[in-house]
């Protein structure tokens, strides 16, 4: 298992036959799932909590032990620093997550740390020298399962929400973050966002069941896709369920359901990436025999084209309006979020794409359906990811799977980026 996935061959270019150590990353991932590890097989490691301060510790002392100094920042993002012939110049860095949903997995974030650490420990086996310092960062609350948003000190980081506004988030028990950072210990005095970075690599697993279902073993992230949230609210007539002719309702749900399908056939015209979806609503009174007077729901579109989400936005409206007038309902229908595409570094997307190649790893370009880190990372450096495929498309599960082959192989990638990235750049 060791040295997994050079295929004796391919890799070459930058770093040589610089190659991770796959059982050893692979050891990490079921060492560190002990921290937080349920009956289920997955891991409950929400952000600032003890078992996030033992993930954290382990962190220190794995990458101390492979030649290391870790710092943290205000937010508790860690730094683990491999220095560089040039230790002036700003570092070429990899990270991604350690906290995990209330019922999360093994390999979400995780496998973004620890292929890293992968990284940084084959450089020291092989006391391969690079010019730029190497680090590798944890982020603290990517998964925003205890303090919502997500991506919150990548936010911070990347001068998207503000430090102040962010320490004084509270969880649902009314517990402040900065309150919860200081109490494990972890806030740190460096300001958050003052770190320099010269570029950022995230290895992450896809979440989704394209990678799985094509045999493809990597996924050449070229970006996020872009993503906007509404609120509709129709407003009717609560009217008796016996006694009212059909010809004479107006029946908020009714509405609602010609909306959903709506929201349906705007995707599938827009296709084959666009999607839309309606998963919550509330109907009132929600009475067996009462017509509904009221219905609030939400609509999630997604597409990696922001004039593809707009579009679909348009004629969503059209056909709302249609259908409100139709059945004689008021719509209030609100855009309350709109994250716009994001298109990762065409450079460091080469490199992870030619390094596939190189190994001999089947590959294929992919759009992030979810939020990372490095979506908010992008904004401010040279940025890429690398995915790995995920049994099932199954993910924010404690049965998410994947296979070591295939994680080490993201690792390799990861590493044979870097390297390519400390020759390629200037500063
Ligand atoms: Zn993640």
């Amino acid at each position: 298992m060791s040295n997994t996935g050079a295929n004796g061959t391919g890799g070459q270019g930058a770093g040589g036959n610089v190659t991770v150590d796959g059982a050893a990353l692979w050891n990490d991932i079921l060492e560190t799932a002990r921290f937080g590890g349920t009956p289920k097989g997955g891991i409950r490691r929400l952000t600032l909590t003890e078992e996030d301060r033992l993930v954290r510790d382990w962190f220190i002392a794995a990458c101390q032990a492979v030649g290391c100094t870790v710092t943290y920042d205000s937010m508790g993002n860690q730094f683990a620093r491999r220095p560089g012939t040039d230790d002036s110049l700003p570092p070429i860095t990899m990270g991604s997550h350690l906290d995990t949903q209330p019922t999360g997995g093994k390999f979400d974030g995780i496998i973004g740390v620890l292929g890293g650490l992968a990284v940084l420990r084959a450089l020291h086996a092989t006391g391969h020298d690079t010019r730029h310092p190497i680090e590798l960062i944890n982020w603290t609350n990517e998964e925003g399962a205890r303090f919502a948003p997500a991506m919150l000190s990548s936010g911070v980081f990347a001068g998207v929400f503000t430090e102040h506004e962010a320490l004084d988030k509270t969880d649902r028990a009314g517990i402040r973050f900065e309150d919860a950072l200081v109490g494990i210990g972890y806030r740190g005095t460096e300001p958050c966002g003052q770190h320099p970075v010269a570029a950022y690599f995230e290895l992450h697993i896809e979440q989704g069941p394209i990678l799985e279902a094509e045999n493809k073993t990597i996924g050449v992230v070229t970006g996020v896709q872009g993503m906007r949230w509404y609120e509709v609210t129709l407003t009717g007539r609560d009217s008796h369920a016996g006694s009212t002719p059909m010809t004479m309702r107006a029946d908020a749900l009714l509405a609602t359901a010609r909306m959903i399908e709506a929201v349906n056939e705007v995707a599938l015209a827009h296709g084959p990436d666009a999607v839309g979806t309606v998963g919550l609503i509330e109907n009132r009174p929600n009475s067996r025999n009462v017509v509904p007077g009221e219905v609030f729901f939400t609509i999630d579109l997604r597409d990696p084209d922001d004039a593809v989400v707009e579009r679909m936005e348009a004629t969503f409206r059209d056909r709302a309006e249609a259908i409100a007038t139709e059945c004689g309902v008021q719509m209030i229908l609100e855009r309350v979020w709109d994250s716009p595409a994001v298109h990762f570094d065409p450079a460091c997307i080469d490199a992870v794409r030619r390094t596939a190649g190189s190994f001999g790893y089947p590959a294929r370009d992919i759009v992030s359906g979810a939020g990372h880190d490095a979506a908010y990372m992008a904004r401010i450096t040279p940025t890429t990811m690398i995915f790995v495929p995920c049994a099932g498309g199954l993910s924010h599960n404690e049965a998410e799977s994947a296979e070591s082959a295939d994680v080490a192989a993201g690792a390799n990638v990861l590493l044979r980026a870097v390297l390519d990235a400390d020759a390629r750049l200037d500063a």
